[in-house]
Parts: C-alpha cells; sequence; structure tokens
C-alpha cells in the first residue's frame, strides 16, 4: 500500500509528541571496514531524546495518547530493576504531567552493587516516580491489585502499560519507525538485505514487521531475541501482537515467514552479558562513537557480528542495525564492562 495512506491511518490514533524525530540513519563505515563484510549501517534510534531516549519512547507517544484520551492521570508499568521502558515512562509522564508508579521485579541474576542504585534506576528516582520493588511476578501482581483499589477508592483510574510498554497500542510506534526508516532507505537508493535489532517484549518487531509488510515488502526484520527461553511463547506473542496491530490499522498483518527470530545469542539468559556482548560493546564504541548497552543492543550486535564473520551475510547488500537504546544500563554493568576480555 502506499506510504501516505498508511501513514494517515496512524494519525488517527491519539498520540503525545515524546521524541525527536526523524532518527538518523546513518553509515557505520569503520565497523564495516574492521569486519570485512556488508555495509553496516544504524538507525539511531537510541536518539529519540527523552531522558536519554530509546525505543519505548515511540511506543510512548501512542500509550500516553490513548492514557490521556481515557482521561487517565496517572500511570503504571512494569520491568526488570534496570528497565530502559520503566525510565523513559517516568520520563513521558513527568513531561505530561501524570503520575506514575513503576512495580520492578528483581529477578534478573547478574549482580553487583551498581546494578541496585545505578543507570535507569538512578533516573527513575530523579525523575519522580514511584518505584515498588518486588521479588517475582506474583508479587508485581498483587502491588498492581493494590494500586488499583487505592486508586478506585479515591475515583481514579489510572493507565496501565504492560511490560515493555508492547501492546498493539505500543507498538503503533514502531509502524511510524518503518515508515520513517523505509522513507531514508528509498531516499538514498540503499540496497538493504537485512534489517536487525533486539527484541524481547516484541512490539518493537511487531511493529516493524506490520509496517515494513504494508510499504516495502522487500525489506526483512530479523530480531535478536535477549529475553525469552521459551522461544516458541514468544513467537507466538510476536504473532498475536502483529495481528493485533495491524487490525488497529486496517492492514494485512504480516505473513509468518516474515517474522524472523534468532535465539541463538541469548547465553545464560535476560539482563546478563555474554563475553561476545562485551566485545561488541567495546568494538561499536571504538570503531564508531556509539554507546550500545549491556542488555540488549550488545547482544543483538554481537549476533550481528557472528553473521558477518561467518560469512553468512550477502556482502553487496546492506544491514541495518535499528539501535533501541539503552546505553543508561551501562553504569549499572560497571565491573562486566571493566573486567571484559580484550577484543
Ligand atoms: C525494550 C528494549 C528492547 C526490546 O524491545 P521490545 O519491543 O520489548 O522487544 C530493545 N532494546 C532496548 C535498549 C530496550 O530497552
Amino acid at each position: 500500500m502506499e506510504a501516505g495512506l498508511l501513514r494517515a491511518r496512524l494519525e488517527r490514533h491519539p498520540r503525545e509528541q515524546l521524541a525527536h524525530l526523524p532518527t538518523p540513519l546513518q553509515p557505520m563505515p569503520r565497523l564495516t571496514a574492521a569486519l570485512g563484510g556488508p555495509p553496516l549501517w544504524v538507525k539511531r534510534d537510541d536518539c529519540t531524546g527523552l531522558a536519554t531516549g530509546g525505543n519505548k519512547t515511540r511506543k510512548l507517544e501512542f500509550l500516553m495518547g490513548a492514557a490521556r484520551a481515557a482521561g487517565a492521570d496517572a500511570v503504571i508499568t512494569f520491568g526488570a530493576l534496570q528497565s530502559n521502558h520503566a525510565r523513559q515512562t517516568a520520563a513521558a509522564a513527568a513531561a505530561l504531567g501524570l503520575g506514575c508508579d513503576l512495580i520492578l521485579v528483581d529477578s534478573v541474576p547478574y549482580r553487583e552493587p551498581a546494578y541496585t542504585v545505578s543507570g535507569n534506576l538512578l533516573l527513575d528516582d530523579l525523575l519522580g516516580a514511584r518505584v515498588h520493588r518486588v521479588a517475582d511476578e506474583s508479587a508485581a501482581a498483587q502491588t498492581l491489585a493494590q494500586l488499583l483499589a487505592s486508586a478506585r477508592a479515591e475515583d481514579r483510574a489510572p493507565y496501565v502499560i504492560p511490560i515493555g510498554g508492547s501492546s498493539a497500542i505500543g507498538a503503533l510506534g514502531y509502524v511510524g519507525c518503518a515508515l520513517e526508516l523505509a522513507e531514508q532507505i528509498e531516499a538514498i537508493s540503499l540496497e538493504v538485505g537485512s534489517i536487525v535489532h533486539a527484541t524481547s517484549s516484541t512490539g518493537t518487531q511487531a511493529g516493524l514487521a506490520v509496517g515494513l509488510s504494508a510499504v516495502a515488502p522487500g525489506l526483512g526484520v530479523c530480531g535478536v531475541n535477549v529475553y525469552a527461553r521459551d522461544a516458541a511463547r514468544q513467537a507466538a506473542e510476536l504473532r498475536q501482537r502483529c495481528d493485533e496491530t495491524a487490525a488497529l490499522l486496517d492492514v494485512e498483518p504480516p505473513a509468518d515467514a516474515a517474522l524472523v527470530v534468532d535465539s541463538d545469542h541469548l547465553g545464560p539468559g535476560y539482563g546478563v552479558p555474554t563475553p561476545a556482548t562485551l566485545e561488541a560493546l567495546e568494538l561499536v564504541a571504538r570503531h564508531e562513537g556509539i554507546l550500545l548497552d549491556p542488555v540488549y543492543t550488545g547482544k543483538a550486535m554481537a549476533a550481528l557480528i557472528a553473521a558477518v564473520r561467518a560469512g553468512r551475510l550477502p556482502r553487496d547488500r546492506a544491514v541495518v542495525f535499528v539501535h533501541t537504546g539503552g546505553s543508561v544500563g551501562l553504569f549499572a554493568y560497571r565491573e562486566a564492562i571493566a573486567k571484559r576480555s580484550p577484543a
């Protein structure tokens, strides 16, 4: 379909302006030369601008639009202790004058002193969010029930945002990114072989897949799973999220074959950087002056680097890495980064 038509359908949904858009699409010439493979490009969604930016800001434009349209005066959301989503939600709430409760589950096995106080947690507090630290999912559900009950008693109804902002409404933000990226690629006639990004709660990939399959079906996306032990369950979530997001826009959902996920780089699990993650952080920092993060983009870049080294990617077509943000998390992994094995 015409990009303009999809854009018009996207614009029917309530939206708050929070992000600095469009984010740049730029080449990574020194990283490309160092690896000796296809031309590597980066879509700078780490530069969305909201309290250090990241991919949740695009989702929050639509989520906060929906919260406002519902008359909510506060939002509640979830994440790990070092959730980038929680930090961007706290910032969006502050910017819009809404209350913000963050229910943060302390379940990532990685541990060093900075992890429980610095990085995103430091900013959540600075941004004025109320942080509720809980041990597990059932404690999170209990805390949510309590918050909703006390809001009800005051005749208030906060807007509840799922983990990662990954409802279909949140995924609309990445349909917008797909439109933006397709236009940038076309403007410079870039021959793109693949688009790679870190995937966890699947909203980013769903939005990209729905948007690209509608306006640029030649552009394929590969999500690098940095989160789910149960890849089949994550695949089912991605399928459902795509269908719901496509329905909101009245477009054809992407085919199953367009939903590609690479689960070979998760290592010990979510939030635990592998040696390859730490190597990717250093390579990209030293060749491009770009900061990745230890939880998401470092792992996704490690997957891309492995594919280049193995010669699995055609050398005459560019790869676009979608940088989804998260560099604030570097400060929570100080010891891991200081001890990283030399590249
Ligand atoms: C949340 C997040 C992702 C994953 O996005 P999903 O939509 O949850 O799959 C990737 N990178 C960073 C830095 C994130 O914070």
